[in-house]
């Protein structure tokens, strides 16, 4: 049987393709979307070539979806299912997932499997590999355009608080506030932060970090951010910094606004250049105890229920992401280039099937 999904034809490329219906091995799952979104991960990887060249490999990695089929050995989903999909699946049984790595299962990033070395999720149908181990199960009270959120926006921004370590009454600077980098914010928020700078320039992002708990919005058009910050905190610099945007350029400012002892969590996506730069100095000439840890987001179905439990309970509200909602298919495109184009009233599109 065949299926139509929008891809990415090669670097700079995309379109419509028609492909076969891919086949459900014994622990997998085919699924058939209800609600996705396209992520700036997929712009980094169509124009910026960021993961080297792809031929025709469809885009996307953010769903809920109906499970249609599932494989003979698969115990506790089944066909009907209404599930979350992670945007990272692992391979649970590998030694990586084994050591607490599952996002870096079977090589570095391999968890990441949607749209960067399989067909993603822009598609009449698509697969997920372990069934059991990588869905979860939609609660009924939760809106399905408003869960797509769990797939990525919420786990990686999340795990940029996660990666910087934030504690009870840390002042925190989130670097970037898209959608990405307002979930960092919520999550910073949810883990205690004290004073929670949030740093970006377009005015429906600055409000909408005020309401995920932000307390100083810092345009970084308006002068440099590491001098807003040290003028604020009376030169000391924040405890934890959380990169969520921005350039190669951002590493250094967060190492000269981040305290000695503190820690910076990347969750940023470098689409380009050979290396970056860490400035001698503010890193204390190599002595200043200032990590810097930079990680992909944890995927899986535990993950996912635990943060679908914080939409149920109303801790999180995702809905104040979603400023574009598309229905029908046909419009995939015109969500993709939102996120390439990025408009000043865009937070994030979902296109509900
Ligand atoms: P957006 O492009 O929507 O947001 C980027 C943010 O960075 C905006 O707030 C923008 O400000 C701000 N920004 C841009 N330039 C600068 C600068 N020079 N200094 C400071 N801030 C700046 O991206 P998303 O939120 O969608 O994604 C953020 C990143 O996370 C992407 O690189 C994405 O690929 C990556 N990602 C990583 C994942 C992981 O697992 N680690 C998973 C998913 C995404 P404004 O627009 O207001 O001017
Ligand atoms: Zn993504």
């Amino acid at each position: 049987m065949k299926m139509r999904g929008f891809a990415m034809l090669g670097i700079g490329r995309t379109g419509w393709i028609e492909k076969d219906v891919p086949a459900c091995g014994p622990l997998d799952a085919i699924v058939r979307p209800i609600a996705v979104s396209p992520c700036t991960s997929d712009i980094h990887t169509v124009w910026e070539g960021a993961i080297g060249e792809r031929t025709d490999m469809i885009l996307g990695h953010e769903a809920v979806g109906e499970i249609v089929e599932v494989g003979s050995l698969v115990k506790e989903r089944k066909a009907g299912d209404v599930v979350i999909v992670p945007a990272i699946t692992p391979d649970w049984g590998s030694l990586e997932a084994q050591a607490g790595y599952s996002m870096h299962s079977g090589g570095m990033l391999a968890g990441w499997k949607f749209s960067n070395f399989k067909d993603g999720v822009f598609s009449e149908y698509f697969h997920v590999n372990e069934a059991d181990a990588n869905l979860a199960i939609l609660p009924e009270s939760v809106d399905p355009a408003e869960a797509v959120m769990l797939s990525d926006m919420v786990p990686t921004g999340f795990h940029g608080a996660e990666l910087a370590d934030v504690q009870y009454g840390d002042s925190v600077c989130v670097v970037g506030i898209g959608p990405v980098g307002l979930m960092a914010v919520a999550g910073a928020a949810l883990r205690g932060a004290g004073r929670l700078f949030a740093v970006g320039s377009r005015p429906v992002c600055a409000e909408a970090a005020r309401y995920y708990g932000a307390t100083d919005i810092i345009n970084y058009r308006e002068g440099d951010i590491v001098q807003q910050v040290l003028e604020r905190t009376r030169g000391r610099g924040v405890d934890k910094v959380i990169i969520a945007g921005g350039d190669n350029g951002t590493f250094a400012q967060a190492v000269a606004m981040v305290r000695p002892g503190g820690r910076i969590g990347n969750v940023n996506y470098l689409g380009e250049g050979e290396s970056i730069r860490i400035p001698r100095a503010e890193w204390g000439c190599g002595m200043g105890h200032k990590t810097i840890a930079g990680g992909l987001m944890p995927g899986g179905r535990l993950r996912m229920e635990k943060l679908a439990s914080l939409l149920e309970t109303g801790r999180l509200d995702t809905s104040r992401l979603l400023t574009h909602r598309f229905r029908g298919m046909e419009h995939l495109e015109e969500a993709l280039l939102l996120m390439k184009d990025k408009p000043r009233d865009l937070i994030k599109p979902v296109v509900i099937f």
